[in-house]
């Protein structure tokens, strides 16, 4: 499997970055770029590392290969898998919410239904299945764009103004697509190695140009990434900010200068029932934010540990104000973490054939984790209070 070391290597490529109007030139040495980019290359020798349990042999080809990267296909794969996911993202305490496994997810699930990227006018499904395979087999880092711009929301893309505002078809060629214009909001895109680009929001008939599924990558000629202005270089020490100095994911707006995609890259192609078919037929939204829940359980037991740690430390956890605390429920009945995971995962027969978990409580689950963090959050603040102010900084330390 590809090594940390390899994947920080490959991010030498000629990418066209840019924050605050200026070029980034080498985003692995970038202090806006470099600590995430060390951040992911942990994580893939954690998944190299025989004993983590994230890798897992390949019944395909015989290789070794990120487990987190395939779609389970029974009750016992989700359970191997719920695991991995836990482990890695133990790695970085839950803070990382567009890791590998995130975009990694969507692409298995799509895998294991290559029959919904079939029904179009073009057969698809041979290249989302090769597809597939170069993740699994390069061990990839996906990133995804998949919001248009926020142009008007009272239109599709379609009715705006302008040429091709958000990313569509500017040409088609014998041997590929060029695309042109614009979409938000790739997540990590500025260090993952491939964008994988569609529409989630609905589209209707008119906007076929914007129906599409294609990958590219980073380096495409062409392909630029506008980055939200980053907190990582802000972070005086890892001492003073250790999530900062490890976690700024940053986010970026995708622009397309006529940028070529070869049809082998394409897998949905001015298809509006098409992205429905792949994003909600094959599974791939269940699944991939069932990833994302593992990821903010353990980014939740991480804050109520901080904030039961904080009240420790003053003597609070006896209060009764302490045991009204949502966060105290939280971090002192580990039990909700089993029932919760025994409720969302199939017992004896799974929705689709990738065994996504039952989609209504996936998505009521879902909706709830707003209001979950800030209550924990909160809780980190009523108990901390002035004791922030009489830390030392690292430099007193
Ligand atoms: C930190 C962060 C990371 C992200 N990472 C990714 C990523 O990795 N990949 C990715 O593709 N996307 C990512 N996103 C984008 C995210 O998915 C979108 O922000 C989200 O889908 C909402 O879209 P929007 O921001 O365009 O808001 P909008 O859709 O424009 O919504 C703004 C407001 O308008 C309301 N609204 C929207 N449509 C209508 C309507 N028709 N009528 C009335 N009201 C309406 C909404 O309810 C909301 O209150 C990220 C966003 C954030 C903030």
């Amino acid at each position: 499997m590809r090594s940390g070391a390899d994947y920080l290597a490959a991010l030498k490529g000629p990418r066209r970055i840019y924050l605050d109007g200026a070029p980034v030139e080498d985003v692995a040495h970038h202090p806006a770029f470099a600590p995430i980019a060390k951040t992911i290359a942990e994580l893939f020798d954690l998944a190299a590392d025989p004993e983590s349990g994230i890798s897992v042999t390949d019944p395909a080809s015989g290789s070794t290969v990120n487990r987190l990267f395939t779609p389970p296909r029974s009750r016992e794969d989700l359970k191997a898998y719920r695991e991995a996911a836990t482990t890695w993202a133990r790695h970085t305490h839950g803070w990382v919410g567009r890791s590998p496994d995130h975009v990694g997810a969507f692409v298995a699930a799509f895998s294991a239904h290559p029959e919904a990227f079939s029904q179009g006018e073009r057969d698809f499904s041979a290249n989302i299945a090769a597809y597939h395979k170069r993740v699994l087999e390069e061990n990839l880092y996906v990133s995804y764009a998949i919001i248009p711009p926020q142009v008007s929301r009272a239109t599709t893309a379609h009715a705006w103004e302008g040429d091709l505002i958000q990313a569509g078809v500017a040409e088609e060629r014998e041997d590929g697509i060029v695309i042109r214009g614009a979409q938000m909001l790739a997540t990590g895109g500025a260090v993952a190695d491939e964008i994988f680009v569609s529409c989630i929001k609905p589209l209707g008939p008119e906007d076929a140009d914007f129906a599409l599924g294609f990958a590219v990558p980073v380096d495409a000629e062409g392909l630029k990434l506008y980055c939200r202005r980053p907190y990582a270089p802000a972070a005086t020490s890892e001492y003073d900010y250790p999530l900062t100095s490890r976690y700024d994911e940053t986010d970026a707006l995708v622009v397309f200068d006529d940028v070529f995609i070869p049809w082998d890259r394409v897998f949905v192609y001015r298809d509006v029932a098409g992205l429905r078919r792949q994003f909600f037929d094959t599974g791939a939204h269940v699944f991939g934010n069932w990833q994302a829940q593992i990821r903010f359980m353990v980014k939740t037991q991480f804050i109520a540990g901080l904030a039961r740690k904080v009240a420790r430390s003053t003597g609070s956890t006896n209060s009764p104000a302490w045991s009204r605390n949502s966060v105290s429920w939280l971090a002192s009945r580990p039990l909700w973490n089993r029932r919760y995971w025994r409720r969302n995962t199939p017992r004896s027969r799974t929705r689709t054939a990738c065994g996504a978990p039952v989609l209504v409580r996936c998505t009521a689950r879902w909706g709830c984790r707003p209001s979950c963090t800030r209550g924990c959050w909160r809780s980190c603040a009523t108990w901390s209070a002035a004791a922030c102010c009489r830390c030392p900084p690292a430099s007193r330390t």
